[in-house]
């Protein structure tokens, strides 16, 4: 049988696991399985030929019992509303998971920001935001960055949503350059956050970190700072790195500056100096020890999971493992971490930019990556206690810890 590689089927598979080791009600779990609401629109947008150019965009607020709505938003030529509800979906696991005080959503557009210039792309950012100002709020749904969108667009976004409501009110999106009120170290965060997720589970594996190698697929905002800080503040040496148009290799490891230069001129890590070329699926079954899949879905799969060789999968990307090949990690002693919970790094800052949106009051980096590490070494000793005390996979230990606490908001709440 093929394997069901849609996102949000794969979603709802995890969670079903999870609702039966609980013991959900079955009211509870016919609940959780599906998005409270979603909206989809158009974005008439005028490009620069003159001609307007119609795009299609998504938000969903999966879960907002614990609070606000929490999620990206996402620009990629083959978004689906499938990908933005198992995305929102994950969102509500990851903010309970790091006890954070919000519920979880996500946003797409069905665009190719490579193809846009840059007053393209701000007129799309703006017309997202005029589609959804109903919608979104400090109070009901805060927006913030993902595959493809950056600090600038956040800037357009937030400039937007002041125009409409006419006053300031910087919390409504996080992720924004710190002129406008964004965190000192958000940029960072989520990658931050894995590298503090795989310290504890080298701990519990007893690896000693200094000198491990490690490889990373993606060399985006996650990928690249994975890099850089694998480096930096965990003596990791990364002896593989890659992007969508393939990857390099260097057995004596790869010094993160020199691929920032490369990438800068040549807007991808291949055919950097110092370095043999690594296809993305080679790179994945190296024998490394932390493996960090830091791109896109479904990259581990029933085809080649059976052929990783990590001792740590390290989750930076939402959903890059299927089910079928959870088992198989699972069978071999492979210890993942998983991403729900490795990549929780970046929505705990942006709720400590919420947080200090709402106080007027800056923190600097080293309070920020503090709390950071209380929240993620909190978050990762709960699910591993919870993967010992009943001998299961992590990824089911997660989503115990999580779906248990939205449950029970659920509850309070009288709504199931
Ligand atoms: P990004 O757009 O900055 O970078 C994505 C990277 O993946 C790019 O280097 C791209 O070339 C590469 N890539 C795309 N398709 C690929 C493929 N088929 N094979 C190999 N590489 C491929 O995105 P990002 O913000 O770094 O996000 C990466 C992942 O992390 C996504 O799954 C995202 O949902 C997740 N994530 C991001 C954040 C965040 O704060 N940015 C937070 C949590 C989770």
């Amino acid at each position: 049988m093929t394997e069901n590689l849609n996102p949000f089927a794969i979603a709802q598979a995890q969670l079903d696991e999870a609702a039966e080791v609980l013991q959900l009600e079955p009211a509870m779990h016919r609940f959780l399985r599906e998005p409270l609401r979603e909206f989809h629109f158009s974005i008439p947008v005028r490009m620069d030929n003159g001609q307007t150019e119609t795009f299609r965009g998504y938000r969903v607020q999966y879960n907002d019992a614990r609070g606000p709505a929490k999620g990206g938003i996402r620009f990629h030529p083959d978004e689906t509303i499938d990908t933005v509800r198992a995305l929102a979906a994950w969102m509500t696991w990851k903010t309970a998971v790091a006890d954070l005080p919000l519920g979880g959503g996500k946003g797409g557009v069905i665009c190719n920001p490579r193809q846009l210039s840059v007053s393209e792309l701000e007129r799309v950012s703006r017309g997202y935001i005029r589609a959804v100002t109903r919608f979104v709020g400090l109070t009901q749904d805060v927006p913030a960055p993902d595959v493809h969108t950056n600090p600038q667009i956040m800037a357009w976004m937030l400039d937007e949503y002041e125009i409409l409501v006419g006053h300031h009110e910087a919390g409504v999106i996080t992720g924004k350059p710190q002129e406008l009120g964004g965190s000192a170290g958000r940029s960072a965060a989520t990658a931050m956050g894995g590298i503090f997720a795989i310290r504890e589970a080298a701990r519990v594996q007893g690896i000693p970190l200094a000198g491990s190698t490690c490889a990373i697929q993606g060399y985006g905002n996650v990928g690249s700072h994975a890099h850089r800080l694998a480096h930096e503040v965990s003596d990791l040496k990364v002896v593989a790195v890659s992007d969508e148009f393939g990857g390099i290799y260097n057995p004596n490891g790869l010094d993160p500056a020199v691929v920032q230069n490369h990438l800068r001129e040549a807007r991808t890590v291949k055919d950097c100096p110092d370095s043999e070329f690594i296809s993305n699926s080679e790179l994945l079954e190296l024998d490394v020890d932390v493996l960090v899949p830091a791109a896109i879905e479904n990259q581990i799969t029933s085809k080649n999971a059976d052929l990783i060789k990590a001792k740590i999968i390290a989750e930076l990307a939402n959903g890059p493992t299927t089910p079928r090949a959870d088992k198989v990690l699972f069978d071999k002693g492979i210890y993942l971490i998983p991403d729900f919970l490795c990549n929780a790094g970046g929505v705990t800052v942006s709720y400590f930019e919420m947080v200090q949106n709402a106080y007027q009051f800056r923190w600097d980096e080293s309070l920020v990556n503090q709390r950071l590490d209380n929240k993620i070494t909190t978050a990762f000793q709960a699910v591993q206690k919870m993967a010992q005390s009943k001998q299961i996979e992590n990824r089911v230990a997660a989503y115990l810890v999580a779906v248990a606490r939205v449950a029970e908001a659920v509850r309070l709440r009288g709504w199931v």
